[in-house]
């Protein structure tokens, strides 16, 4: 069983659209993935119908704009209720922080020298509720200011770059809870990734493991071999399940193709029982 727990369409900032997405998850050779679009569940079910149609087991997913005293942190949920309110409040409040933000990324960039008006960022955005700085840097590449997303990011949009705006983010621990109450299982992604690290020391992801936290992501291109196999032993002392994922974003963008990490079945087949106990308790 090849099992990849972390994608993302064109419905957030992957370039490919979540039927095509899931067909290249088939033709690759996958037998289940997850669409985990940031903050939005709106390409579930075009996502579900191809799978249908392709033969592979689409699992709904959602990856959380979490932070930790003000640093991104990355929560994926699996299995939630598309439906939950307290789940579609947060996650509107944070597209709400997504839009918020880009007036300000703009007014640096050209401060820098790099104009882009808001119609340039829309061309990018497409049909996406989830307004990223991917789309910002997609922007800067078509503007010819840049050679790729990953250059952008590396001179611009970093954290704590010189065009880098902060936005609103839900604390992790609330987070978890929020899936929880929708039914789903919560799963921090790339934990020793970016700057998630400098705040999900071992304690820190002792004490979320104690709070209800589910698993961490371990198997994640960020991650070298050293990180994850650290990562492996705080998960196994905690009581922490343990997931792989590509962190797909389409052909050229940050990531890599689906499959390039994986899930172990015993660890998904952990994640379907936790689902099965929650909706059988709804
Ligand atoms: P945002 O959600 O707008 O804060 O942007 C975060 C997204 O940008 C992540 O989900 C990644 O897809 C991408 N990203 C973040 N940091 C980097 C980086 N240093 N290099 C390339 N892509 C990044
Ligand atoms: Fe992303
Ligand atoms: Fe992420
Ligand atoms: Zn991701």
């Amino acid at each position: 069983m090849r099992i990849d727990l972390h994608t993302h369409s064109s419905v957030s900032d992957g370039t490919d659209a979540p039927a095509s997405l899931v067909a290249r998850a088939a033709a690759g050779g996958l037998d289940v993935v997850a669409l985990c679009d940031h903050d939005t569940f709106d390409g579930l079910a075009e996502a579900l119908a191809a799978g249908a149609r392709e033969g592979i087991r689409v699992v709904p997913g959602i990856e959380i704009s979490a932070g930790r005293r003000g640093v991104s942190v990355h929560l994926l949920g699996y299995g939630c209720d598309v439906g939950d309110g307290a789940l579609g409040a947060e996650l509107a409040a944070i597209r709400q922080g997504r839009d918020g933000r880009v007036p300000a990324m703009l007014a640096k960039l050209a401060a820098l020298g790099m104009p882009l008006d808001a119609q340039e960022v829309a061309d990018q955005v497409g049909g996406s509720p989830s307004v990223g700085r991917p789309h910002i840097a997609d922007a800067m590449v078509a503007k010819g200011y840049v050679a790729s997303r990953d250059e952008a990011f590396a001179s611009f949009l970093a954290d704590g770059g010189p065009a880098f705006v902060p936005r609103y983010q839900v604390e992790v621990g609330r987070g978890v809870d929020l899936v929880h109450g929708a039914g789903g299982v919560a799963v921090i992604a790339h934990p020793w990734a970016r700057v998630s690290r400098s705040v999900l020391d071992e304690d820190v992801l002792v004490q979320l493991a104690a709070a209800g936290l589910d698993g961490i992501e371990v198997d994640h291109g960020d991650h070298d071999q050293a990180t994850r196999e650290h990562l492996r032993e705080i998960a196994a002392r905690a009581g922490l399940l343990v997931t792989g994922g590509s962190d797909y974003h389409g052909t050229g963008k940050t990531g890599h193709d689906p499959g390039s990490c994986l899930t172990a079945p015993d660890m998904f087949a952990e994640i379907e029982s936790r689902l099965a106990v929650e909706s059988s308790r709804a």
